[in-house]
């Protein structure tokens, strides 16, 4: 396909704005740009189809099956878009006066105090822009905690190896020296090995549950304990709540910070970079040191809390301040609360009940096909590895990932977790119905019976998209991004 700079043709002409009726303003020749502005010379009709077409070769839920495991690609209710339009939402200014914004006030303190509902916690910020802004954040209150007690011997967090990548970075972001632990064979956090590093230098530990292999850990409790007993916080990653959201609760499992994406269990769609939601809910003791501002209600009129820069004994002094401008990707509130409200608390516990319904229907019948490294039964999603597979025929992970392509299904997330070889994680979600599965389980054995049939033609897939293999390094390290004019 070609850009839309090359289906330009020079002097077609592209004027688009009537000659003026007013007399013309000369700027002055500092103010000029020097050299003429690139715009492609193109109709009208062919921009359309120009975009059209690449609207086409876009891959999204509404596509088709989206199996990307710890992503939760659901489908976003368009309820949701519809709520977020209105203009008493969409066509407000951030520095309104407070009495004009009342509503979008109240959404937030709203989706606050069901979002602490769900997550077990007292109060939400929704300032970070994404999980891993979210991780940030926590941390930085897990470090506020320990500077105010003048604990500052405290530099280090505990991660488990099967850890999203982003909770090592956000700990060595916030200043923290990361200490990573493996998990034991069946995929747990391995107790023995936290209790050996665990101690006065542990400012806090980070974890998932259920985990990245899809398992809740049952010895929750114990573990979150044992971080306590050694002046230690908790930390809670709950990008993905898919599987316990209306079930369990982060706040009931000792942990005392978590934070969410919006962006994943709250139906916002996602990919592409944004915006998303990363709000941060902590537990009664650590309220003080959220970002402001805060929205607060009283006698039914809402505000907002700000720090009080000249005054470090006000009550808020404690707040480690602004993480982002202003109050967070606010439209994204909008449709997690319109989410909330309109599945309310059955309809949420539900969702999560058929997340963790549908991957066990999945792994179960595929699992005399392929390898499962871990005995389930599984929650949101599952992890397969095709070690085996590639040891006796060639054909890879991503080898089955690439040739499912060709049958319209979006790859699973692939070489993640790390403590998997060859990992290939799918998290089907509620949202996809049953004959949905079991056309994509067929499929699923059809390829792999293909990997052991005739693996040269296998590893040549995809073969019916516009791009067939690229070169994944490069496309990564060295993305071209612009056109070049010269
Ligand atoms: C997606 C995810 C993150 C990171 O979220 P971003 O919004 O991409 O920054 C962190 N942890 C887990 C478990 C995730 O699935």
């Amino acid at each position: 396909m070609k850009l839309i700079f090359e289906k330009s043709i020079t002097d077609r002409g592209h004027e688009i704005f009537p000659s003026t009726d007013v007399p013309e303003y000369k700027l002055d020749s500092m103010f000029l740009r020097n050299k003429k502005l690139h715009l492609p010379e193109i109709s009208e009709t062919d921009v359309s189809r120009h975009y059209t077409e690449l609207a086409n070769r876009t891959y999204g839920v509404n596509n088709g099956f989206y199996p990307l495991g710890s992503c939760t690609m659901k489908y976003n209710p368009k309820l949701n878009e519809e709520i977020a339009k209105l203009p008493g939402f969409s066509d407000i200014h951030p520095l309104q006066p407070e009495y004009t914004t009342q509503g979008c006030l109240k959404v937030m303190k709203l989706a606050e105090k069901y979002l602490c509902e769900i997550t077990g916690m007292d109060y939400l910020s929704f300032q970070p822009a994404a999980g891993a802004h979210g991780e940030y954040t926590g941390l930085k209150l897990i470090r506020a905690y320990h500077n105010e007690r003048n604990d500052e011997k405290r530099t280090k967090i505990i991660v488990p190896d099967s850890a999203h990548g982003t909770n090592p970075a956000s700990a060595a972001m916030a200043g923290y020296s990361v200490i990573n632990i493996p998990s034991t064979a069946d995929g747990f956090v391995d107790i023995t090995e936290l209790k050996k590093v665990v101690g006065e230098d542990t400012a806090g530990f980070m974890l998932t549950n259920p985990n990245t292999v899809g398992l809740f850990d049952k010895n929750i409790l114990e573990i979150t304990e044992i971080i306590h007993q050694a002046g230690g916080l908790n930390y809670y990653d709950g990008a993905n709540l898919n599987a316990i959201m209306g079930v369990a609760r982060p706040g009931d499992m000792g942990f005392d910070v978590v934070h969410l994406n919006l962006h994943k269990t709250f139906s916002t769609p996602h990919g592409g970079g944004g915006p998303g939601g990363g709000p941060v809910g902590c537990k009664d003791f650590l309220g003080k040191y959220l970002p402001l501002p805060r929205v607060m209600e009283a006698d039914g009129q809402y505000k907002l809390i700000y720090k009080n820069e000249n005054d470090d004994k006000a009550e808020y002094s404690a707040s480690i301040g602004r993480v982002k401008e202003f109050y967070g990707n606010f439209l994204v509130v909008v449709k997690a609360l319109t989410y909330i409200l309109t599945l309310g608390g059955d309809g949420l516990k539900n969702a999560s009940e058929n997340a963790v319904l549908n991957a066990n229907y999945m792994m179960n019948q595929l699992i005399d096909i392929y390898h499962m490294p871990f005995a389930g039964p599984c929650m949101h999603e599952f992890v397969m590895s095709l070690e085996e597979l590639k040891h006796d025929t060639g054909v890879a992970a991503i080898d089955i990932a690439k040739a499912i392509l060709d049958y319209g299904i979006h790859p699973p997330t692939m070489y993640f977790p790390l403590i998997v070889h060859e990992a290939l994680m799918l998290e089907p979600t509620e949202t996809e119905s049953k004959e949905t599965l079991d056309n994509v389980i067929d499929i699923l054995k059809k390829v792999y019976k293909e990997a052991t049939t005739n693996p040269e033609d296998l590893i040549q897939s995809p073969k019916k998209t516009p791009i067939g293999r690229p070169d994944e390094v490069k496309a990564a390290r060295k993305p071209v991004l612009k056109y070049n004019f010269d």
